[in-house]
């Protein structure tokens, strides 16, 4: 931690500091220049941090010089982290491909759309029992049926499924039916809940929240990790920008930044990200381009018809043919899709 004092700081400032500093056991180097003062804190960081080092007088900022997160971060361990969710593998040569309706509304509807996914080579299912919709009065999802229903579809096509938890007490209800538990967008904040998914044993995929910093995503990673979960995979699935041609802006640079920053397995989410499908097959062949370790992508055999998420929906047809390319550049980037 670095502490830069103001210009017009005092001897008695820079003590001040130093004697902070001293009451917790850290040590403190003091590097006076022309015009300012700045003081290097060494010791615990965590602890350091805690300090209202800011509040006192003449501090300007104080500059931490490591990173907040621990665990999840590229230094903690040597080469990347391969998640395996049931008999899908995503993380080094390993680019999966997870794909379904968004929801699960009927039986028919699902088992459709699973089986069409897994002929044309998807990896892991999805389809959600606990939908976080914006209005109370949107379909919901049909919670434990739903399971149930994602079990089936499981078992039929011998792929393993991911699924939604919304809530701290459905963790193990969900646990319960999914090879993965995911966290929405719109909970990547819930610290209760990342501490509940980090108490289990199976996968995370985390979703980036729509106005989230890559760096409070990598802490939310964190909470997870902490608990003993370090089976961690990250979603890229759009931020809240201005521009409203698209639901989302999909941060594709968000992935080779994390590449830099974490071991943990990237995936994209191209459709949650355009909200259109048109937009889907484009985003999901730049996520494999820019090296992503998989993508999450909505499939609906009547998009029109859909209760949740309708607009951005693929065809199974269009999956097949994405599929197809997203093999085509795989073998370009030296992936192997399942
Ligand atoms: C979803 O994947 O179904 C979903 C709700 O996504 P997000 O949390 O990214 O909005
Ligand atoms: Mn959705």
């Amino acid at each position: 931690m670095l502490i830069v004092m103001q210009p017009n700081a005092t001897d008695e400032d820079v003590r001040s500091v130093v004697a902070k500093l001293k009451s917790i056991g850290a040590e403190a180097h003091v590097s006076k220049g022309k015009f300012r003062t700045v003081v290097g804190a060494i010791g615990d960081d965590t602890e350091i941090a805690t300090l209202p080092l800011e509040a006192l007088d003449g501090v300007e900022r104080v500059i931490p010089v490591l990173k907040p997160y621990k665990i999840v971060a590229k230094e903690a361990q040597d080469g990347l982290t391969i998640v395996e969710i049931g008999t899908a593998k995503i993380g080094g040569e390993h680019f999966a491909v997870v794909a379904g309706p968004c929801a699960v509304e009927n039986r028919e509807q699902t088992l459709t759309s699973a089986k069409a996914v897994a002929a044309s080579g998807a990896t892991i299912l999805r389809g959600e029992a606990f939908k976080p919709r914006t209005s109370p009065y949107a379909f919901q999802g049909l919670g434990k049926e739903a399971l149930e229903i994602m079990k089936d579809a499981s078992r039929d096509t011998g792929l393993p499924f991911v699924a939604e938890v919304l809530d701290a007490r459905d963790v193990e209800l969900v646990a319960e039916y999914a090879d993965a538990l995911r966290v929405g967008a719109r909970n990547m904040q819930n610290f209760t809940l990342l501490s509940e998914v980090g108490k289990q044993h199976k996968p995370v995929i985390l979703k980036r929240g729509m106005n989230s910093t890559i760096e409070e995503w990598l802490l939310a990673a964190e909470y997870i990790a902490k608990e003993g979960n370090e089976s961690i995979v990250l979603c890229e699935r759009g931020i809240r920008t201005y521009e409203p041609a698209t639901r989302f802006t999909l941060d594709i640079s968000a992935v080779p930044v994390l590449r830099q920053l974490t071991h943990l397995p990237i995936i994209v989410d191209p459709s949650h990200a355009a909200g259109r499908s048109y937009a889907v097959g484009p985003l999901a062949r730049a996520a494999i381009a820019v090296g992503a370790d998989g993508v999450m992508i909505d499939v609906h055999p009547c998009p029109e018809e859909a209760l949740c998420d309708g607009a951005q929906a693929i065809l199974p047809h269009e999956f097949e043919r994405l599929m197809g390319e997203l093999r085509q550049i795989a073998r370009v980037m030296g992936r192997v899709i399942g």
